[in-house]
């Protein structure tokens, strides 16, 4: 597939006004060809004033015409799916084999997000008849539906650079919204987001809607982020990525003349609480499963375990050495990009600084972007006392917390700060303690998993991808499953109207069979 490396706004390539860039090859540490356009403030000004325009005709479409189009993007997205795992590959060192998997997850969840809008369930249509013999006084005719928010922003993350990134997720249940789309790519795979941005281009075409449905701009720095935050024909944001990053945004949006939201999925430690009779019994084989959960996408996951919580008693030693042996055995791989490379040395310096110990380390980096793995341990007195040591080191390392006692697992729950999820692995004989964590932990997290580990596989209904400051800037929406549409959407009352004038989905004759609430029921 060639790539042209310009900026797709609206129908029109775009070569961008502030210089070009390429991708690197984290693997070799090369650059790679071509030339990629680095976009400004006019850019993001065309894309927001064309996304502005389509508005009022996308968010109108049909929930047919609209699941159509989101059932074209998969299809696209299936025709390109070699292509695009070998550049993505190739710009971020992950192997070809799990971008296809990636690939094949973000066609999914185009035409699961198809699926939610023909059912229409996402609309919340709600109508209370009119009550002309109410007494004191009548009750007017009240309905209520859902619509979209505006054209809206999301920032492509940079560690799944498919299923997160320009096709991914937020994009799906943004357009499933009927909110048009601009998509900053992340500079880490700027050929593997042309691929994608393509993918959903050639659709917008083909279903013969306004250009501005869907644009992807990239620069070289904070400007463009900043410009789309800025921006007053933007109404939302979504973003993945740093906490430092994600928050500055967030409050940049918040000093705008008409703030907005905007919706970062920041930081998580994931802990992982093992129970003492669970230790006992398996303490290895969690210990084992701990450290390959730990590892996947070279530790780049914001689900990944990065605290594990046990009890200095029996399976303890079982467990810590089946840890041991597992980081010991592993090969340094490439991480995603320069940045993330650094920050991750300097995340183990900083949390060797505050008293962790290293306990085993993978074989040393032998290219420079390589990570190589750590398991680092301290006692639960040391973690309750050093702030620091609950700060996530993004790459594959995790830090092992010696309790004294239930009392002290306890003390570590409390202590944490939001997260995306945690777990607790347990037998029959541990309810009791795991009933007095549970509450401590619904508090703090999203997610909460037994005798596993959270998975960023699923894609349900019932998935949350969110949690409590700071693993998000707003606990009550997710960033992942079908329920993530809800970030783009707010209600509407129409009151008093008349049948011919209510949107079609809100008339007495309700011809799609959509679900509706009449008088509460
Ligand atoms: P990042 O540095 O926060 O950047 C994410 C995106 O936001 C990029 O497109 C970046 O643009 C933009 N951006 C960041 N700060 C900005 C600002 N102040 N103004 C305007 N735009 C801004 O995240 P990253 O590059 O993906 O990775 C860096 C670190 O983020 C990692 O080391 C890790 O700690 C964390 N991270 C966490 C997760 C998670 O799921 N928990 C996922 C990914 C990353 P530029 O690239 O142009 O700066």
């Amino acid at each position: 597939m060639t790539l042209t490396g310009k900026l797709l706004i609206g129908a029109r390539d775009v070569p961008g006004s502030e210089g070009t860039m390429k991708a690197l090859n984290p693997a070799t540490n090369q650059l790679i060809e071509p030339d990629f356009a680095l976009g400004g403030v006019a850019d993001v000004d065309r894309a927001a004033t064309l996304a502005d325009e389509a508005f009022d005709v996308y968010s109108h479409t049909s929930l047919a015409k609209r699941a159509a189009f989101l059932d074209s993007i998969a299809d696209n997205l299936d025709k390109v799916r070699q292509a695009l795992a070998a550049r993505a590959a190739l710009e971020t060192g992950v192997p070809e084999a799990q971008l296809e998997g990636e690939a094949i997850k973000a066609a999914t969840q185009f035409r699961q997000f198809a699926d939610v809008v023909r059912r229409g369930r996402f609309l919340q249509l709600a109508i209370d008849p009119a009550q002309p013999d109410r007494q004191p006084r009548p009750r007017m005719d009240h309905r209520l539906q859902k619509i979209a928010l505006g054209p809206v922003a999301i920032f492509g993350a940079s560690n799944f650079p498919i299923a997160y990134s320009v096709a991914g997720g937020d994009t799906a249940s943004a357009l499933a919204a009927g909110a048009t789309v601009i998509l900053k790519a992340h500079n880490a795979h700027p050929g593997a987001s042309e691929i994608q941005a393509r993918a959903i281009r050639d659709a917008v075409q083909a279903h013969g809607l306004p250009e501005g449905v869907f644009s992807m701009v990239r620069g070289g720095g904070n400007a463009i982020g900043e410009a789309l935050v800025d921006h007053p024909l933007i109404k939302a944001v979504t973003f993945t990525g740093s906490e430092r990053g994600g928050m500055a945004l967030y409050r940049r949006a918040q000093l705008r003349p008409d703030p907005i939201l905007v919706f970062t999925e920041m930081t998580s430690i994931n802990p992982t609480f093992i129970l003492p009779h669970a230790q006992a019994e398996k303490g290895a084989l969690i210990g084992d499963g701990f450290v390959e959960r730990m590892l996947v996408n070279v530790g780049q996951a914001c689900l990944k375990p990065a605290l594990l919580i046990a009890i200095d008693g029996p399976g303890f030693e079982a467990m810590r050495a089946a840890m041991i042996k597992r980081v010991n055995e592993t090969l340094a791989r490439p991480m995603l990009t320069p940045g993330i490379h650094a920050a991750y040395l300097n995340g183990l310096g900083q949390i060797e600084d505050a008293g962790a110990r290293r306990i085993a380390e993978g074989s040393p980096a032998s290219a420079a972007l390589h990570g190589a793995s750590a398991l680092l341990e301290v006692d639960g007195a040391q973690f309750l006392s050093e702030t620091l040591l609950a700060e996530e080191v993004f790459g594959p390392a995790a830090l092992l917390v010696k309790v004294r006692n239930e009392a002290e697992m306890l003390a570590v729950a409390r202590s944490l700060r939001g997260q995306l999820s945690a777990a607790m692995h347990l037998e029959v004989e541990d309810l009791p303690l795991a009933q007095r964590l549970l509450p401590v932990l619904e508090r703090r997290t999203g997610r909460i998993v037994v005798n596993a580990f959270a998975h960023p596989q699923e894609v349900t209904f019932a998935t949350v991808h969110g949690g409590p400051f700071p693993a998000t800037s707003d606990s009550r929406f997710t960033s992942v499953g079908m329920t993530s549409i809800e970030r783009f959407l707010r209600p509407v009352a129409y009151q008093g109207f008349p049948q011919a004038l209510l949107p079609e989905v809100l008339r007495d004759a309700n011809p799609l069979a959509l679900p509706r609430l009449i008088d509460g029921v």
